[in-house]
């Protein structure tokens, strides 16, 4: 028995039925392509009904990712003004990090004659760090005659007293990368070079410190 189309009150011979709402759809109440072909089994209503349900669904969850960064970058904020703060007492309690990440170097001439110049030890100008921990790192590097390449390590990372962050020196195959540093500001990540847990940096710099007899202090 040929049924009517019941999609916007047409009436219509159908041709087919909608599998989604089950109401008998003319040629023109079914559902298209992008292409243009017919969709067998959908009417208009319920093709548009299900775009915008997705439409929807993306907006939710672009919303949820939204929030949920927002909430990372507030944790990350407070942990890094914990680190910052957790430093300073630190230094005001005497500590220096116990791990030298630099090895510095100074040119001084030598011989008055010459003006030779020697590469001597400069204990001044040496780096060191409290381990916090291994993290991923992005870098562009040099190795030899090679070209230019885009890395990523994980690399030991440590905390400088002059609140940076920063890895060990890596050593003359790395001429020019060395040890890299970024310096720990709450209101903005490093660019794209380092993917860092602050909470986790936190929770090493506290364990560090209480070690030392330095316990985190609020609001300092
Ligand atoms: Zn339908
Ligand atoms: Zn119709």
């Amino acid at each position: 028995m040929a049924a009517d189309c019941e999609i916007d009150d047409c009436g219509v011979l159908a041709i087919g039925r909608c599998l989604r709402c089950g109401r008998p759809m003319c040629t023109s109440h079914r559902a298209l392509t992008p292409q243009g072909g017919p969709v067998i089994d959908q009417c208009t209503q319920c093709q548009t009904a299900i775009a915008k349900e997705g439409r929807d669904r993306s907006q939710r969850e672009a919303l949820e990712a939204e929030v949920a960064r927002r909430a990372r970058q507030d944790r990350m904020r407070t942990a890094k003004r914990a680190i910052l703060s957790l430093i300073r007492q630190l230094a005001a309690a005497g500590h220096r990090p116990d791990k030298k990440i630099r090895h510095a170097q100074k040119q001084v001439e030598v011989g008055w004659w010459t003006r030779r110049t020697e590469s001597r030890e400069d204990p001044e100008n040496h780096l060191y760090g409290w381990f916090v921990g291994t993290y991923t790192w992005e870098y562009s590097a040099m190795s030899g005659d090679r070209p230019r390449e885009d890395r990523t390590s994980e690399l030991r990372t440590y905390i400088t007293l002059d609140r940076r962050l920063a890895t060990e020196d890596r050593g003359p195959l790395w001429s020019d990368v060395r040890g890299m540093e970024v310096g720990i500001d709450p209101d903005r990540e490093p660019p794209g070079r380092i993917y860092i847990d602050w909470e986790q940096v936190l929770a090493r710099l506290t364990t560090i410190a209480r070690e030392l007899g330095v316990h985190a202090a609020e609001g300092s």
